[in-house]
């Protein structure tokens, strides 16, 4: 596999790489995959060989829907990260997938972190930015076959109470 470049930066994912190759594989079929324990079958979205739940090693990639809610999120206002600088500011959301709610405890759920972006492709408005709204995952095609799953908020009414910090 070669190495991409995605915003100036270099993206080197090599053929035996286990911990991503088969999520950016799945991207650029525009499918989103997370982590399933092959023992307790309960998916996760953070990377690691470990099921956080039973410990076991044993996993393979399942294909969610890619709808969600943002669980929290943050407001870059300066980075240190060249590649983003005229983002800035910009807002990176951790979002809580519709899949596995609320599982196996209450306060759990499947949560990935993410940049928002619009509708064209940029970074969401802060002021439209808010916990509590439904978002849907987006895939970022590069030029090179290198694609990123983002997401963008949707059109669906929020599930439940709606909160931003105020500024
Ligand atoms: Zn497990």
């Amino acid at each position: 596999m070669p190495v991409y470049e995605y915003r100036g930066q270099s993206i080197n994912i090599s053929e035996n790489d286990s911990e991503y190759l088969g999520y950016f594989e799945a991207a650029r079929e525009h499918r989103l995959v997370v982590k399933k324990c092959l023992d307790c079958g309960l998916l996760r979205g953070e990377p690691g060989p470990g099921c956080p739940w039973c410990t076991s090693l044993g996993w393979e990639w399942h294909e969610v829907s890619g709808k969600g809610t943002i669980y929290s999120y943050q407001i870059v206002a300066h980075t240190v990260v060249p590649a983003f600088r005229d983002w800035a500011p910009f807002p990176i959301v951790l979002v809580e997938l519709d899949e596995q709610s609320g599982q196996p405890n209450p306060g759990d759920g499947l949560r990935l972190t993410a940049n928002l972006l619009d509708g064209n492709m940029e970074p969401e408005n802060e002021e439209n930015v808010a916990i509590g709204r439904r978002v849907e995952v987006v895939y970022m095609d590069g030029e090179d076959g290198f694609t990123l799953p983002q997401f963008k908020l949707s059109n669906e009414p929020p599930r439940d109470q709606v909160w931003r910090y105020q500024t």
